[in-house]
């Protein structure tokens, strides 16, 4: 049986009805290839390029500073790798932080075994960095300096203005991962001193498999990938015109409807997190809500295996997230939940809730409904004593 109940919206969300009509429209109708001259070839590069303004606006940037690729993961390989090689004769240290999406950790970690030097910097038990541990550990050799916008697993919201500030001042190459943040707060490039910045679509109602990187003109970056000219030469092949279209259409849709779903995401989330903690006891709410991005609600329920809890939600039709990892057949902790404090246990023991548009209090209702049932029932199969 499927979910009838979708609260994994961090995961990836639905298609929304505006973006399938701008994919309908121009799968048949704008299939040339935007670098071919004939008209069917112009009219693709028409649309690519007035999805590229359309972009650029949602996030203060001009069109020529909007490099379309392949997803948000591509866009994190594609800034680190390229700014970090264009960037090698001046130093090789770069500084990220420990809880970044594996799209940024393992793209580092590669790097390092090319002789790079990666500092992961910690953050605190409301999942924030403070820009002083930044400046501390900064060196001559820093070259780049990436700290996401938003984290995926509990929504804190990082200090990038004062990231922004620090690196500005000494001329360190800034990027930030906003997968997550596009769509769900205030996103300006200028505002936040970036250079480089990721966006995906599929996280605000678009395709999936398409995103972008926001490059402010004059940073040094080169191609990690070779072939044609496309995208200024940073991202050959040819691109994907209608689904770039749809992803202008999302961002422009959530941009503008930014205050209202904020409203509304907010209060389900709000209504989840303070009936959870009147019904269950020993849960333990991870991330400030008042930093945060107002999608996200994780929670850490003492003397229950997350995956336990995420798997009996399913069979109540109700999709859930745990920020746990299985690697060869053993569940790690989640590396976020561990970064900012949580015991081994505790971290397996969570859960992520994250909203979308299409939520309703009447779904938040029914989570409330079932779900002290199902803590109970797995805390009684437990070893694991919650304390009181
Ligand atoms: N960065 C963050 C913060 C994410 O949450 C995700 C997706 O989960 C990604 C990067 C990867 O984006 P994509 O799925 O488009 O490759």
């Amino acid at each position: 049986m499927g979910a009838d109940i979708y609260l994994d919206n961090a995961a990836t969300t639905p298609v929304r009805q505006e973006v399938i009509e701008t994919l309908l429209d121009s799968l048949p109708k704008t299939f040339g290839n935007a670098s071919s001259i004939h008209s069917f070839g112009q009219d693709a590069k028409r649309l690519l390029e007035e999805s590229r303004e359309r972009l650029g606006t949602c996030i203060g940037a001009s069109a020529e500073e909007v490099i379309f690729t392949g997803g948000g993961t591509e866009s994190d390989n594609l800034a680190l790798r390229g700014a970090a090689y264009a960037l090698r004769d001046r130093g090789n240290h770069i500084i990220t932080t420990g809880i970044e999406h594996h799209a940024v950790l393992n793209c580092c970690k590669d790097l390092e075994s090319e002789g790079f030097d990666v500092t992961y910097l910690p953050v605190n038990r409301e999942c924030r960095l403070d820009p002083q541990w930044l400046v501390e550990l900064i060196k001559p050799e820093t070259t780049l300096v990436s700290v996401m916008f938003a984290n995926n697993e509990t929504g804190s919201l990082q200090p990038l203005e004062d990231v922004g500030r620090i690196t500005g001042e000494k001329g360190i190459v800034f990027h930030t991962d906003a997968v997550q943040a596009l769509g769900k707060v205030p996103v300006d490039v200028d505002r936040l001193g970036v250079d480089l910045l990721s966006m995906s679509a599929h996280k605000i109602y678009g395709p999936k498999g398409v995103g972008a990187l926001y490059i402010r003109k004059g940073t040094p970056i080169q191609p990690i990938v070779f072939g044609g000219s496309h995208e200024k030469g940073l991202r050959p092949g040819t691109e994907n015109v209608p689904g770039i279209a749809a992803f202008a259409t999302a961002a422009e849709l959530a941009v503008s409807e930014l205050k209202d779903s904020d409203g509304h995401i907010r209060g389900l989330r709000e209504k989840l997190a303070s009936g959870v903690e009147k019904g269950i006891r020993g849960v333990h709410r991870n991330g400030n809500p008042e930093s945060s991005l107002p999608n996200i609600l994780n929670m850490s329920f003492e003397g229950v295996d997350g995956e336990s809890l995420l798997l009996n939600l399913d069979l109540l039709g109700i999709a859930v997230s745990t920020g746990s990892a299985c690697t060869s057949g053993a569940t790690e902790p989640s590396h976020v939940l561990t970064a900012m404090g949580l015991s081994p246990l505790l971290a397996q023991g969570s859960l992520r809730f994250s909203f979308g548009r299409e939520n309703t209090s009447g779904e938040v209702d029914r989570v409330l409904e079932v779900l002290p049932d199902v803590v109970s029932r797995l805390r009684k199969l437990s070893t694991i004593k919650i304390s009181e």
